[in-house]
């Protein structure tokens, strides 16, 4: 049973180690939105909210969630018993257009909430929630592989240097953010100082268009370079025109925004937009629809990757504990605390080892990990009390 007593929502600003640029927007600091679910017998668990400052990657942004998680969301929940999280999700949905960043950070923190009650590692939850898992008899991964993903920096030379850093750190595969007149130098670059095999991915968020000679052009020449993956060359809402793409490329296309439900990834799968998806729970409103997305993607052939939002070790935990699910076949970008902060908010702060492997926190229920309160404190630059009463 859930019954949520208050959220206590608020927004830090975590600075990052190195400005991270894509396509669409350069963050130097984060601005996040951190939830406190506390249900009727005191439980409480973290959750965060991955929308960005700006509405680059998705209509969805800190401003937007704030007003919708405490205008039309918490009431929803708050003060209303659940069977499960998943009832949660029901309640998030109906007649809600959109906000699913919002949602999500509400319907995930009861999930975590489920698995503190039930005594069970939120991995395992999320298990047993997975009808593939469960046909499998898939136990959750004990380490779930990472890969890192690099923004634009100036020059190919600057960006192959730290290509090189990051295979000496032990990363098998790494992701290269990249955009019209920043791609084919910048990848030949890469590609040459690391080797063949290392897996590149190169993530355009959406910035090429078919109408466009040269980007066409571009697109081509990238297909040369035995890329792992294309990831989400053009608009978000294009689904027509990457089928058209993808039959030209020997490249598997993988979608990132495209992918916001289980309808929409039946769409890609009917028309043939791509070959792959990066599946992150916080884009697709949570666990229940990114359970359902990873089920449908399992019996449809299409791996599927957990894909990063600059979260803090909150959001962090949540990816990995999705990222055990069976269909999970690739390396995510799951970077450790260190890639990203100079001091994370939970402790212990994340880490991978030798081979790019991050431990999951099998042995706790929860999110795994505890918040590091006073410091969340001094990075909170606003915050409310939702309650029921
Ligand atoms: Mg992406």
């Amino acid at each position: 049973m859930i019954q949520l007593e208050r959220i206590t929502l608020r927004e830090i600003r975590l600075p990052l180690v190195e400005p991270f640029q894509s396509a669409g927007s350069i963050v130097a600091a984060r601005r996040i939105l951190l939830l406190e679910l506390t249900d009727r017998d005191g439980v409480s668990v973290w959750s965060e909210c991955v929308a960005e400052a700006t509405p680059s990657y998705s209509p969805d942004t800190v401003d937007t969630c704030w007003l919708a998680i405490s205008e039309w969301l918490a009431p929803r929940v708050l003060g209303v018993s659940f069977a499960t999280a998943r009832d949660v999700d029901v309640a998030l949905q109906r007649g809600i257009r959109g906000h699913r960043m919002a949602r999500a950070a509400i319907e995930m923190g009861c999930w975590a909430l489920e698995s503190m009650r039930e005594s069970v590692p939120l991995a395992v939850l999320l298990g047993r929630a997975s009808a593939v898992a469960r046909e499998q008899g898939a136990e959750p991964r004990a380490h779930v592989e990472t890969g890192i993903a690099l923004g634009m920096l100036d020059t190919p030379q600057d960006l192959a240097r730290r290509a090189k850093t990051a295979v000496a750190e032990g990363y098998r595969r790494i992701k290269v953010k990249v955009g019209p007149g920043r791609d084919v130098a910048f990848l030949h670059s890469v590609r040459s100082a690391v080797g063949d095999t290392v897996a590149l991915i190169a993530d355009a968020n959406s910035s090429y268009s078919l109408d466009d000679a040269e980007h066409v052009r571009a697109l081509e020449v990238m297909d040369v370079f035995e890329l792992a993956m294309i990831e989400q060359p053009l608009a978000s809402d294009d689904l027509v025109r990457h089928a058209a793409l993808q039959k030209k490329l020997r490249t598997p296309i993988c979608l990132d925004e495209s992918i916001v439900s289980a309808a929409s990834t039946e769409d890609m799968i009917a028309f043939g937009s791509g070959r792959i998806v990066n599946l992150k729970p916080g884009r697709v409103a949570g666990f229940s629809e990114a359970i359902a997305i990873h089920d449908l993607c399992a019996r449809a052939g299409i791996p599927v990757w957990c894909g990063g939002m600059l979260e803090s070790g909150i959001g962090r935990a949540y990816n990995v504990a999705l990222a055990t699910l069976p269909n999970f076949t690739l390396p995510g970008d799951l970077s450790p605390s260190a890639r990203y902060w100079e001091r994370d908010v939970v402790t212990p702060a994340w880490t991978m080892d030798s081979v790019a492997q991050i431990k999951i926190p099998l042995d706790r229920p929860g999110i795994g990990v505890d918040v590091d309160v006073d410091f969340v404190d001094k990075l909170t630059v606003r915050s409310t009390v939702l309650s029921s009463s």
